[in-house]
């Protein structure tokens, strides 16, 4: 049986340019043949089984040449595997991908075609330039300025370019960049035609210089533009001058590192992102299922749940919803609710204050003679203390733990450099410390959720710029907007 394969594009960089079909292909495949510029985070979606293998051939590190590249999408595809071919962009602009669909073609495999949204048009678009704008320009041409534009045999009509009517967008070529100015104003564009170049377009760090023909290599060399980058000549880039967008994003420009686990981590992180900010994920703790038993819930008459966590974990300990069936359910807050409600279970109890002062005060008035308290193996007591004061027999459940994860010295370095800390909870505090040391806190603004977090800090000798209120992650955002605001 021969397998199938798909040549796929992966967008120009941002993770949220992969298309639905490429993700959905990513993630069934059992190979993965990836270039240099892809989205490291396309990655993600592929099976924890799946093979993956580095085929690049540009830039430093390792070169595969074609021919390798050839004979591995064959091998693979004749042992009956899904294949996956991941090139960044469109497969068939600029990326061999039709080279590779012609050998594929020959030896009678089957594949596919999954287009991508190509750099050409997204780098722009991402820098507020229209590639066609009526009246300005009615056509767009796409050519790499991979060649050097000063070999006789050099296969562009350079006479024919300059004289077209429209945007010429151009791929590679920073190296080639003067002699591409130059050949064109040579041939009749005017040295006065604005031109821009568009470095590490969609991703965080976007850099754009504006320039003309006449004066783009000096701007360019003078602000270090280094690949990849695209080059657009054209009236169209003046358009820039009113549409640009992605620099008057509310956190452009800034870098926050993030404290949280992963999974939820990721959540915040893509709402930081789209606000504009570099997002550093510095994932200081993981959450570690514990096997503690599950009483029988029939002996309670309260369940309070303090985590999104507790809530996972315990309905994954129970058959399903209905074990909490006529039990009052109190979550701390919203997120916990959020997390109990996507199981099936709507919280009786949520309150004002997401803490778990709150939550006490939210109970007064609940009968709670004998109360579960699900949470984490190290969480606060106030709840427990509370309630047992109140003549309550209260058992804890201890669902789960969190625990440090080394943080490599990259990450330290960057989350130590970052304008924003945020901490979600006083264990992220806590395990960070232990991961970047107490001096990490010393140079970012510090946010803090809650008081809960703020102490964790202030027991470190460090004074949170920010608390959130309401003590959420949307409230986090929140004091960051406010804080970053010019
Ligand atoms: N198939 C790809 C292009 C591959 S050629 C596509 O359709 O986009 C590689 C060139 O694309 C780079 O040298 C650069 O000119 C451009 N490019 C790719 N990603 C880019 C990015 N994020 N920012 C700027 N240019 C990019």
């Amino acid at each position: 049986m021969t397998g199938i394969v798909h040549l796929v594009g992966a967008g120009p960089g941002d993770p949220g340019l992969l298309t639905v079909r490429a993700v959905e292909l990513i993630a069934a495949a059992d190979v993965i043949l990836y270039d240099r510029l892809i989205p490291p985070e396309a990655l993600s979606h592929a099976r924890p089984d799946a093979e993956i293998v580095y085929v690049g051939k540009q830039g430093e590190g390792p070169q595969v040449p074609q021919d390798d590249t050839h004979r591995l999408l064959l091998e693979h595809a004749r042992a009956g595997r899904r294949v996956v071919r991941l090139k960044g962009g469109d497969p068939f602009v600029f990326g061999r991908g039709g080279e590779e669909a012609l050998v594929l073609r020959e030896a009678g495999i089957p594949f596919e075609v999954v287009p991508g949204v190509t750099a050409g048009i997204a780098v722009p678009a991402y820098a507020g330039i229209p590639v066609t704008h009526r009246d300005v320009a009615s056509g767009v041409a796409f050519v790499t300025g991979h060649e050097d534009p000063a070999k006789p045999e050099s296969a562009i009509d350079w006479a024919a370019l300059a004289a077209f009517p429209g945007t010429l967008v151009f791929y590679m070529g920073v190296r080639t960049l003067p002699r591409i100015a130059e050949r064109l104003v040579a041939e009749g564009r005017p040295p006065s035609q604005p031109v821009a170049v568009v470095e590490r377009g969609t991703l965080s760090g976007q850099r754009t210089v504006v320039a003309t023909l006449a004066d783009v290599e000096a701007r360019a060399r003078e602000e270090g533009i280094r690949a990849p980058a695209i080059t657009v000549v054209g009236e169209v880039v003046a358009m820039r001058e009113q549409l640009a967008w992605l620099e008057h994003r509310p956190l452009h420009g800034r870098t926050v590192a993030v404290m949280r686990a992963r999974a939820q981590a990721s959540a915040l992180a893509a709402r930081l992102r789209s606000l504009g900010a570099t997002v550093i994920e510095a994932p200081a703790i993981r959450i570690e299922p514990l096997d503690t038993p599950v009483p029988p819930l029939g002996g309670y008459d309260l369940v309070c749940v303090t985590s999104p966590n507790g809530a996972e974990r315990l309905l994954d300990r129970l058959r399903d919803a209905r074990e909490l069936a006529g039990r009052t359910v109190a979550a701390i807050g919203p997120g916990t609710a959020a997390a109990l409600r996507a199981r099936g279970v709507e919280p009786d109890v949520v309150p004002e204050r997401a803490v778990a002062e709150g939550l006490v005060e939210a109970l007064a008035g609940v009968p709670a003679e004998r109360v579960l308290v699900a949470r984490a193996a190290e969480g606060r007591d106030v709840l427990p203390d509370a309630l047992r004061e109140r003549g309550a027999h209260v058992d804890v459940l201890p669902l789960y733990r969190t625990v440090a994860e080394p943080l490599d010295d990259e990450t330290r370095t960057a989350a130590a450099g970052a304008d924003y800390l945020l901490f979600t909870s006083a264990s992220s505090v806590r395990f960070f410390a232990e991961a970047a040391g107490n001096g990490a806190l010393d140079g970012p603004r510090l946010a803090s959720i809650g008081p809960a977090t703020s102490a964790a800090l202030r027991e470190r000798g460090a004074e949170p710029h920010l608390e959130a209120d309401p003590h959420t992650p949307d409230g986090l955002v929140a004091a960051l907007l406010a804080d970053a605001r010019p």
